[in-house]
Order: structure tokens, then C-alpha cells, then sequence
């Protein structure tokens, strides 16, 4: 009988194929065990995740804490958080999401075609219509809007 797959994914595992990539803004609180701990070689090596650090208060033998913004596919991102988390290490997401402002919107549909997501279409009335969940908060709609009314709340 062949061996039984260890059940818990491996970052490794996940393909590369489908989906695009995120950005997720988190505050890390590090214990002083885990202050040499090199989280943003980790983040790039085993789970390809860009990590931009935001702010960083850190001294050799005491706590820690970074504000930290990384960027990878949504799976690998959530693994690397749980890693963190197994490390010891207290992860703080920090929310962020995008808003229409409708009444000044044009229904160009400019946004539409950089959405690869899914979260923009046309109504019937041929209106912007803005899917929440489906939005990964990749911004790339910011900076398609002629009339300037996409922003990013964090
Ligand atoms: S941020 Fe904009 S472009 Fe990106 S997924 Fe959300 S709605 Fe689409
Ligand atoms: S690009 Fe701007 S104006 Fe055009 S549909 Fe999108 S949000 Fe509205």
C-alpha cells in the first residue's frame, strides 16, 4: 500500500496557473524569540511574496513590529500568514478596500477592461457595476479612471 500524503498543504503544491495576484496590508508583532527570524526571505522563498515594509520598530533581544504590505496569490498568502502565526509571531490584517464614487462616476467602462477579476461590468442600463467579494483590492482600476473617482480605503 503507498505511503499516505501528508494531508496539510505545502506552498509548493499550489499552482502558479491561475489567479492573480494581491496585496494585503498586515501588522506583525514579533515575540523577542522570533526577532532574527528573516520573514521577508521567507515570504519571497518558499511562498513568492513581495514584501514592502511600511514601518518597522525592531531592537536585537526585544519585540518587535513591522507594518508590512505584501503582494503574491491569495493562497500563498493566506499559508504565509498561518506560518507566521505558528511562529509565534501576531498577524494584524488591516482592511482595505476599494470605493465607486457612483454619482460622479461616467460609465466609460475604463475600469471594466483592467479588472481581471471579475468585480466590474456594465449593468443593463449600461451603469458601473461594482462586485464587492469578487474584488482583490489589486488597485489596478485606480489609476484607469479618467474622472478620478476610485479610491482605496485603509
Ligand atoms: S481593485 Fe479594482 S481592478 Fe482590482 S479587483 Fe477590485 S475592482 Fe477590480
Ligand atoms: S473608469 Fe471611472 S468613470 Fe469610468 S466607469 Fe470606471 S469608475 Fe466610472
Amino acid at each position: 500500500m503507498p505511503p499516505k500524503k501528508n494531508k496539510k498543504q505545502d506552498a509548493s503544491e499550489i499552482p502558479n496557473t491561475s489567479s492573480l495576484k494581491t496585496r494585503r496590508r498586515v501588522v506583525l508583532d514579533f515575540p523577542a524569540s522570533q526577532i532574527q527570524t528573516p520573514i521577508t526571505y521567507i515570504l519571497a522563498k518558499e511562498y513568492d511574496i513581495a514584501s514592502n515594509i511600511l514601518r518597522a520598530e525592531i531592537a536585537p533581544e526585544e519585540t518587535g513590529k513591522l507594518v508590512m504590505e505584501m503582494d503574491g496569490l491569495p493562497d500563498k498568502l493566506d499559508l504565509a500568514i498561518e506560518r507566521m502565526k505558528e511562529l509565534g509571531i501576531r498577524v494584524t490584517e488591516i482592511a482595505r478596500k476599494v470605493t465607486f464614487d457612483m454619482d460622479s462616476c461616467i460609465h466609460c467602462g475604463a475600469c471594466i477592461s483592467v479588472c481581471l477579476a471579475g468585480a466590474l461590468k456594465l449593468d443593463k442600463d449600461y451603469h458601473l457595476e461594482f462586485i464587492e467579494p469578487k474584488c482583490t483590492v489589486c488597485e489596478m482600476c485606480v489609476t484607469s479612471c479618467p474622472v478620478d473617482v476610485v479610491t482605496i480605503n485603509i
